[in-house]
């Protein structure tokens, strides 16, 4: 049967996955080594160095291409390591439209460094599709879009944006780490780029640092693969075996981080000290139509304002939670309590970061796959 026919659950497992050469191992083994044997130079059986290729990475990468409905994966050493490549794609005097609502990381990278060498970035509410065209002009290279943003939660309309970027001949570049393939393969709906930090969801098990990219187009692949090779954060055999792993697992897991996400975003929406609750799954949320139209299932990333709250009350919450660990991070199958203005988004000014509602008093969570009482029972007894 031809693996592009598999559905999702399948090619979670199987996709771009062959048995091993040498022994028909069912798992990749972890090629643990930096260079290969030459019969005579460049008589090689495909890999001559682990920078360029490694075989558990190669195996990761055609599974990150099945997964996304790409033609091409590439694993790099952390999600930032996977943004820098997509960037470096550009030159001085590009300009890149940008979500501003976005990882901190990404925004620090951005701003810190590669304005630097002469790229500017615009960052800009994407929720309303219309408004993006009035900030591209004539230097204008890339759009790079987080949907579902973090940790505010609004929904970017990919297929909308990406009309615009084929309109003004731009590439499209979408974060999917929130979402996930299992709940949006972007690739669909006209991006050029999808970028992963494999840290979260895909690994899944909060035991990996790894990125991602994964492409249609040849030609954009080669780029890509240059600069890989060329700056060389590329993802290690081990971390590339346990990201494979996560990902066999990733449709099972996401179902229930969806189950349990939907619960406690209801029981947070139903709780008196509560003022107000982040997750495109409500159907008052001002993104809900475009969420139900490009995602699958809406997930288990949820942000929370508690009642009448700031800073201090805050983090006496998050200090209080039990079963949720105060974490960076999201994704894993243990749940996870984070502060955005003191952790993620601490890199962001501070009235940037409150222009697009990052409160002192913002509670995000990732919510896992513990049993969904107990999530409450937490949750309970930290609000009171
Ligand atoms: C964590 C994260 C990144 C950065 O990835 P690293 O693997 O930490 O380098 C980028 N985007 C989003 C949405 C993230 O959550």
């Amino acid at each position: 049967m031809s693996e592009k026919k598999l559905k999702f659950n399948s090619r979670a497992i199987h996709g771009g996955q062959r048995p091993d050469k040498a022994y028909g191992a069912v798992m990749p083994p972890i090629y643990q080594t930096s260079t290969y044997a030459q019969t005579t130079p460049g008589a090689h059986q495909g890999f001559e160095y682990s920078r360029s290729a490694n075989p558990t990475r190669t195996a990761l990468e055609n599974s990150l291409a099945s997964i996304e409905n790409g033609n091409y994966g590439l694993a790099f050493a952390s999600g930032l390591a996977a943004i820098d490549a997509v960037i470096k794609l550009l030159e001085p005097g590009d300009e890149v439209v940008s979500t501003n609502d976005l990882y901190g990381g990404s925004y620090r990278l951005f701003r810190q460094v590669f304005e630097k060498f002469g790229i500017s970035f615009r960052f800009i509410g994407m929720q309303n599709a219309d408004t993006i065209g009035d900030h591209i002009n004539e230097k204008t290279k890339l759009i790079w879009v987080e949907t579902p943003t973090n940790p505010m939660m609004n929904v970017i309309d990919i297929r909308a944006v990406s009309d615009l970027a084929k309109k003004h001949n731009l590439l499209l570049a979408v974060d999917n780490t929130f979402a996930t393939p299992y709940l949006q393969t972007p690739l669909d709906m006209g991006a050029d780029i999808v970028m992963h930090s494999a840290t979260k969801y895909l690994g899944g098990h909060s035991d990996v640092v790894v990125g991602a990219l994964v492409v249609k187009d040849k030609a954009l692949a080669d780029q890509l693969y240059f600069l890989q090779n060329a700056s060389g954060a590329v993802c290690g055999p081990m971390d590339s075996f346990l990201t494979l792993r996560g990902i066999k697992t990733l449709h099972v897991r996401m179902q229930r981080h969806c189950e349990n996400g939907r619960v406690v975003a209801e029981y947070l929406a139903g709780h008196p000290k509560v003022e107000k609750v982040y997750w495109p799954g409500f159907k008052d949320h001002p993104n809900h139509d475009i969420a139900k139209n490009q995602m699958r299932d809406f997930g288990g990333m949820i942000s929370f304002v508690p009642k009448g709250s700031g800073y201090a009350d805050a983090i006496k919450i998050v200090e209080k939670l039990r079963l949720f660990t105060l974490a960076e991070s999201l994704g894993g199958v243990e749940s996870l309590a984070g502060h955005p203005a003191s952790m993620t988004h601490a890199s962001i000014p501070k009235e940037e970061r409150e222009k697009s509602g990052v409160v002192d008093s913002l509670i995000r969570l990732s919510v896992g796959i513990e049993d969904a009482d107990d999530l409450i029972a937490d949750l309970e007894q930290a609000i009171g």
